[in-house]
């Protein structure tokens, strides 16, 4: 069975930009009769706050996408134990090493240029210096009380996958992220594609919608996945939605009220319909525009659909 699902982070009110991803990754599952859940991704505890888990179920339910209930919730933020393990899995297979860089230092080596390049900053790898970090020099870090971050080794190889949406995807892993990932912090905090993975892998998701902004992670992703011995997703990425300005919709940049689920329904008025027929007609899935479109007119219209937007637009509306 499909089992797909709409991963938040609770840090704001839904905008345009995830209303898109949650209604293409709805739309993706439901197409093939398949099962959605809903993740509450709240790792990073100063940013996220319940009240935003409220309100983006509230307007989830407006939208009328319905996450299936027959599983537990899951609260990435409940879940230590389990990415504990994971992480102690890598570990054992001499997949992690300590990272004692500081963020100056990190941003040193990322701005280095290398022979050749004239200077250029691109998404080229950086080796990190603490990879080869000796015991006892690693010793002597901690006990100066200096804490690590752990990260990833990645290997030096070409990963390939098909995206439901953007068709074949070529890329180094190492080059496609720029740096090994961190999967702990120095503090502590879970990172994203440590969690994300474990919790696809475990959740049983077997396709993952969700903005083009993270094709780059999915090569990354996918390689966790595989590290952990689980099966890996499918990815179906979808164009990014951008305010007028072509900034990207973030939640934390705050000034997003006109951009809104809110916004749509308490000043604008505009009813489920309305707001669903205007996102598939910004991603240009429907042509034309129409007016207002049901849930059912929206699978039929996926079925057949094309993304005509490209990989950003705009919102117009
Ligand atoms: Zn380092």
């Amino acid at each position: 069975m499909v089992v797909g699902r709409y991963a938040p982070s609770p840090t704001g009110y839904m905008h345009y930009g995830n209303a898109a991803a949650a209604l293409a990754s709805w739309l993706d599952v439901r197409v093939r009769d398949g099962k959605w859940l809903l993740r509450i991704e709240d790792l990073d505890k100063e940013r996220c706050r319940p009240e935003y888990v409220e309100a983006l179920k509230e307007d989830l339910l407006w939208l009328g996408l319905e996450w299936d209930c027959s599983e537990p919730l899951f609260v990435q933020s409940e879940r230590n134990h389990i990415y504990e393990s994971a992480l102690k899995q890598l570990e054992d297979q001499g997949q992690t090493y300590h990272c004692f860089c500081t963020r100056a230092q990190l941003s040193a080596i990322a701005s280095a240029p290398q022979e050749g390049e004239g200077g250029e900053v691109g998404r080229r790898y950086r080796a990190n210096p603490c990879e080869h970090i000796a015991c006892s020099q690693f010793f002597q870090m901690q006990q100066e009380g200096k804490r690590s971050s752990i990260r990833l080794k990645l290997p030096d190889i070409e990963d390939e996958f098909t995206d439901l949406h953007f068709g074949v995807q070529k890329a180094s892993l190492r080059e496609s992220i720029g740096s090994d990932p961190v999967l702990r912090r120095s503090d502590g905090m879970w990172a994203y594609q440590l969690a994300v993975s474990v919790d696809d892998a475990l959740q049983g998701v077997n396709i993952v919608t969700r903005g083009v902004d993270l094709m780059t992670s999915a090569h990354v992703q996918r390689y966790i996945i595989r590290s952990l011995g689980y099966e890996v997703p499918q990815y179906a990425h979808i164009p990014l939605l951008m305010g007028l300005d072509g900034m990207r919709l973030a939640k934390r940049n705050g000034g997003n009220g006109q951009y809104t689920i809110r916004y749509a329904r308490e000043v604008e008025h505009i009813s489920p319909g309305q707001f669903i027929a205007r996102v598939l007609g910004i991603m240009g899935v429907i042509l034309p525009v129409v007016d207002s479109l049901s849930l059912d007119e929206a699978l039929d219209c996926w079925g057949r659909h094309a993304f005509t937007c490209g990989d950003a637009v705009s919102i117009v509306k």
